[in-house]
């Protein structure tokens, strides 16, 4: 049958020959790429770290930070030798529930001390922290002002993982940053849950951040809390708030008066400031000098140091231990079983926890 598509030249779909067309990728980036894996042994870091070297300092917190083995081996090395020139640091904890104004405040207290000359860390402990790096505590755009500052580096919580693998991520940054010749370092946790606690066992002083509420703000705060903190400021004390905010001083005062001297032989002080107008920011920090001053003279902040290093050492072990425990898969097995014994009064807590350690046991030793 004559037809043209049965036509041996014929071409259904014709293709003109076009122009070469230009990279859809730069071609730039390869380079960009092998520039950016360029890698240091340990002692180029410790050495850049030690001059105060900032983009080093980071690619290091990033090795600690890293759940990879071949960059916790670098990590822990680096840690080591940075170890000797760490401790010359006042860190501070931040603590208050979300939006008592910790952003704010650590932005207007950060530069108030860079604008004496200082260098200053602003690390962060979130344990729920889900979400990608940057985008929670410690995120630059919280923190305005001072993101712009080259004497400011601000770092958010390490993500998600235990309380006591993060803690201890931001305790290492610690060092890595002390290190590099950081003078001050804050450290801020959320206001909820346990973090306060692991905040609070690496910091010298401890700052607890208050609003000024219904006048039932003492009800709302965990007690806790308030017997860990050092100093508790009331924030948002400007325009129509300042008398409220008073009231909220005398309120803490008085409640300060029924907790026990606390070991520090310093009784906490309560301030009110605005860390949005920047009010009162310089009596804060008074006060702060003033406890560091009185905590020298009594010794109290080399023990309390020596102290922290104890609980971190017995923190690791109990939480290796009661990983390796309940990540036990016989362990995992057993507990919703013995839990169901529990409810149904089949068992006692004793004898339940008692046969789940001693299969714990038996099967270790096997
Ligand atoms: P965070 O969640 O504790 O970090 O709180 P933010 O710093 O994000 O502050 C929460 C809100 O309170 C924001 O809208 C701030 O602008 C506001 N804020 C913070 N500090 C002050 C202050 O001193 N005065 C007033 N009026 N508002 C403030």
């Amino acid at each position: 049958m004559s037809h043209p598509e049965n036509d041996a030249h014929y071409k259904g779909l014709t293709v003109n020959k076009g122009i070469a067309q230009p990279p859809t990728v730069s071609p730039y980036l390869s380079t960009l790429h092998r520039a950016r894996r360029k890698t240091y042994s340990v002692d180029e870091y410790v050495d850049e770290i030690l001059q105060g070297n900032i983009t080093l300092l980071s690619q290091a917190v990033t090795l600690v930070e890293s759940s990879r083995p071949e960059h916790q081996e670098i990590a822990q090395q680096i840690i080591e030798k940075c170890l000797p020139h760490s401790g010359k640091s006042i860190r501070i904890g931040f603590t208050g529930v979300p939006g008592a104004g910790k952003s704010t405040s650590i932005d207007a207290f950060g530069m108030y001390l860079v604008k004496e000359g200082n260098k200053l860390a602003v690390l962060a402990i979130d344990p729920s922290s889900e979400r990608s790096r940057g985008s929670i505590l410690g995120d630059k755009t919280r923190m305005e002002r001072l993101s712009m500052e080259h004497n400011a580096f601000i770092r958010p919580s390490p993500t998600a993982g235990s309380l006591g693998g993060v803690a201890r991520k931001t305790r290492e940054t610690i060092i890595l940053c002390e290190a590099a010749g950081f003078e001050y370092i804050f450290v801020e946790t959320v206001g909820v849950g346990q973090s306060e606690t692991a905040v609070h066992s690496m910091v010298d002083f401890f700052l607890l951040i208050q609003l000024a509420g219904t006048g039932d703000e003492l009800q709302g705060i965990k007690r806790g809390i308030m017997e860990m903190a050092d100093g508790i400021v009331i924030n948002k004390a400007d325009g129509d708030n300042i008398e409220k905010a008073k009231l909220a001083q005398s309120h803490f005062k008085n409640a300060l008066h029924l907790f026990p001297v606390p070991d520090s032989g310093w009784t906490p002080e309560v301030l009110t400031y605005s860390g949005y107008y920047g009010l009162g920011i310089a009596e804060v920090w008074d006060m702060i000098h003033r406890y560091i001053d009185f905590v020298k003279a009594s010794g109290y902040f080399d023990q309390k140091r020596s102290e922290q290093s104890k609980y971190r050492m017995y923190e690791t072990i109990n939480e290796h231990l009661r990983n390796d425990f309940y990540q036990n898969p016989e362990i995992e097995e057993l507990m919703p079983k013995l839990e169901q014994d529990l409810v149904a009064h089949r068992k006692s807590s004793y004898i339940a926890a008692t046969e789940a350690l001693e299969k714990y046991y038996r099967n270790r030793n096997q």
